[in-house]
């Protein structure tokens, strides 16, 4: 058999690197395409070498053309502050980039898979999350760019598989992180982990009650290989996540105490539409894809913490 030519939009990412990297390692041949607006070649300096991995710079606001036989659409900021960066790039990258994918994958006869997000439920009013909740969000917000981006993306892949029998695989991923995160990356664990580890204040944004529910990387990017793979009637979506909720101050003080850090916590104002509530329900996982987390938290953060410490010496 010959290796899958695998095509892995925002490769250059977070998660898409840690995906890049184990799809090699499962022997498939890797086009990592990014822009690096918040990627960065560091993620994939160690994949270089390898012949069957190739990294392309390149929007995805441009036509692609690659000839793949599976797709992942990773492309685009996924943290708060980079997505509001330029909020009407953002939205034309989810736009576009799940349109331009999608004559892609109908061109090649290639198999398409869309990371959506936790978000698409916005502040929900149902909790825990299904995959039946239809969502609760602000669509004129400062979150909206990215979340009804992601809400329209989810849309043109049933629609390109309604009208044009494209083959669609949507996973919606909810608070991921680990090891690669960027040191200005903005998100929450990454945040509490530099802040600790260079004792300075920890940012607790509103009084740290609302809660999330963080899943490991490697969890993650196997779950969405599962997706992947699986059955040709299994479109999704399919919520993949941790499904233990912590609130946002137990979190700083398990930081804190797993650093061994003298840090102090000072609270700021909560940004507009900040989700009070969030934790995956992911029986459709465990049952069509035979998956669930394996990492616990403690776990994660010791590997993520350690891979900030080293980061932080070089800087
Ligand atoms: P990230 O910011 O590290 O990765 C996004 C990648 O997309 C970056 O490498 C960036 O340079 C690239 N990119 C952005 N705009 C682009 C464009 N126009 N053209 C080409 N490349 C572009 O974030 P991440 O956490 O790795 O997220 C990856 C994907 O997973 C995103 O689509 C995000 O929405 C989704 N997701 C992530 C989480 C999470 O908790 N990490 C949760 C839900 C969904
Ligand atoms: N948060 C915080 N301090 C920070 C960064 C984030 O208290 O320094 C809070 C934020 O208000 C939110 C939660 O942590 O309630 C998760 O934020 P993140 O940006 O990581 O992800 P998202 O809000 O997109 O789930």
């Amino acid at each position: 058999m010959r290796r899958k030519r695998i095509l892995i939009t925002g490769g250059a990412g977070f998660i898409g690197s840690h995906l890049c990297e184990k799809l090699l390692q499962q022997g498939n041949d890797v086009v990592c395409l990014d822009n690096l607006f918040t990627g960065q070649k560091d993620n994939i300096r160690h994949l270089m070498d390898n012949p069957f991995f190739e990294f392309m710079r390149h929007d995805v606001l441009q036509d692609i053309y690659v000839e793949c036989d599976q797709i992942y659409n990773l492309a685009c900021p996924a943290s708060p502050i980079h997505y509001q960066y330029d909020p009407i790039k953002t939205g034309k990258t989810s736009v576009m980039g799940a349109l331009h994918t999608l004559g892609l994958a109908k061109r090649c006869h290639a198999r398409v898979l869309q990371a959506s997000t936790s978000e698409v439920y916005g502040d929900p009013e149902v909790h825990p999350q299904p995959e039946s909740y239809r969502g609760c969000v602000n669509p004129i917000g400062i979150r909206s760019c990215y979340d009804e981006g992601k809400r329209m993306a989810e849309t043109l892949f049933f629609d390109y598989h309604r009208q044009h029998g494209v083959d669609i695989k949507v996973v919606r991923i909810f608070n991921t992180y680990g090891p690669r995160m960027r040191l200005d990356d903005g998100r929450v664990v990454s945040n509490f982990i530099v802040q600790a580890l260079k004792g300075e204040d920890i940012t607790i944004y509103g009084d740290g009650m609302q809660t999330r529910s963080f899943c490991y990387v490697d969890d993650l990017v196997e779950g969405m290989i599962r997706m992947m793979d699986s059955d040709d009637s299994l479109t999704g979506p399919v919520n993949l996540g941790n499904p233990n909720e912590i609130t946002m101050l137990q979190l700083a003080e398990l930081v804190i105490k797993m650093t061994n850090s003298s840090s102090k916590l000072v609270h700021t104002p909560l940004p507009q539409d900040d989700p009070i509530q969030r934790k995956p329900v992911i029986e459709m996982a465990q049952k069509e894809l035979n998956w669930q987390p394996t990492v616990s938290l403690e776990e994660g953060l010791t590997d993520t913490i350690h891979y900030f410490k080293k980061i932080l010496e070089f800087n």
